[in-house]
């Protein structure tokens, strides 16, 4: 089969024939209908070889943590599950036995680096081919009647954000603001959720006049360019007050300078993006009451809830599809910034 595999650190993804896998016991196959390309992979692709060996992710790996299809085979003794099914992956898995992952909160399993337990795609091959490997029937949800190449990206893109925000939820309240900086893939679907979710006023800040618009285009209540003068205008459109959650999808020194600008007693400082900052914790050092958080990816039953937004038509993810020979110019357009919304391969 056709995969998109990251074979060499430093280098492009390449496009390569590699052998069908075949489902061991408990495993489940999937034939991919549709994989999608987030930063978090350009991010990884973007380490030196000391950094990614840090990961310890082997190579070749087959990209690709977004990812949807229909179950094609069945190991021995797998259960629970149809032929013919269409099913999103659910990426985050954790041991499936402990407190957290009996809760469904498999992100958050305490052991799962520990028994070298990955995600697709970061770790393990992932879902940019014709087929995958699931190692249980528990981490597949129907898709039901979504279609698949509009819906893959809520495993991540929708469902990343979607975690966020339910955080920051009990602060989200009538007269509440929320800001989100970088309007891509998670973005945009921040805003979305933030208007189906909340009715807090929503503020957008990206590095383009184009990715404003979009911003605007999905429900944005105003947007600005994340730059020196962000909190200035934010003052001008919504009062000088502090904000009440901040929902950061690039997280660097400069846009934690603007997110910091912005807060007070109270704010929800929502570290998202793939980076690391240095800020002051503790009474002296950061607003009252203020909470700073990192969080990731999402929950099982939180992916239901993803998934049901969208079939309810109250969420939407803005796509550009490739076709798997035409993957690596997908990332190199992440890369590049030239994107807007999520670019899906269809194989
Ligand atoms: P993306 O490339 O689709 O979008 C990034 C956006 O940020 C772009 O619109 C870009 O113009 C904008 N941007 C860049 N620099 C900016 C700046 N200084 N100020 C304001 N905007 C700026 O990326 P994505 O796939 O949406 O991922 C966003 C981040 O979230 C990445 O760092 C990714 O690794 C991370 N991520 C984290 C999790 C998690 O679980 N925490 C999950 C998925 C992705
Ligand atoms: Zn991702």
């Amino acid at each position: 089969m056709k995969a998109l595999q990251y074979v060499t650190v430093g280098q492009p993804p390449e496009v390569r024939e590699v052998p069908t896998p075949e489902p061991g016991p408990g495993e489940v196959r999937l034939r991919i209908t549709a994989a999608g390309a987030c930063h978090s992979d350009s991010f990884v692709m973007s380490l030196s070889e000391d950094q990614y060996s840090a990961f310890g992710y082997p190579l070749p790996m087959t990209l690709g943590h977004e990812g949807v299809g229909v179950v094609d085979a069945l190991g021995e003794g797998a259960k629970g599950i149809e032929l013919g099914e269409a099913v999103a992956v659910y990426g985050p898995q954790g041991c499936g036995r402990c407190h957290a992952c009996a809760q469904g909160v498999e992100n958050y399993c305490p052991h799962a680096a520990s028994r070298g337990i990955h995600p697709p795609g970061l770790g393990t091959d992932g879902a940019m081919a014709e087929y995958m490997i699931v190692s249980d029937p528990r981490l597949l949800i129907p898709l039901g009647d979504l279609d698949p190449v509009e819906s893959v990206a809520l495993t991540d893109a929708g469902l990343t954000p979607y975690h966020s925000i339910v955080g920051s939820l009990d602060l989200l309240v009538p007269g509440s603001t929320a800001v989100v900086i970088g309007v891509g893939g998670l973005g945009h679907m921040a805003i979305q959720l933030l208007r189906t979710l909340t009715s807090a006023t929503v503020i957008a800040l990206d590095i383009s006049e184009s990715k404003l618009d979009f911003a605007r285009e999905v429900g944005a209540h105003h947007a600005f360019l994340s730059d020196d003068n962000a909190a200035q205008r934010i003052a001008e459109a919504v009062g000088p007050e502090p904000v009440t959650a901040v929902f950061d999808f690039v997280t660097n020194e400069p846009v934690l300078k603007i997110a910091l600008s912005l807060s007070g007693p109270r704010t929800d400082l929502v570290l998202i993006g793939a980076g690391s900052v240095d800020t002051a914790v503790g009474l002296l050092g950061q607003p009252f009451g203020s909470r700073v958080r990192a969080p990731y990816w999402g929950s099982r039953p939180e992916l239901m809830e993803v998934l049901e937004l969208a079939r309810t038509g109250q969420i939407s993810v803005d796509t550009e599809h490739f076709t798997l020979d035409q993957a690596p110019e997908a990332y190199r357009k992440l890369h590049a910034g030239e994107l807007r919304g999520r670019a899906v391969i269809v194989p």
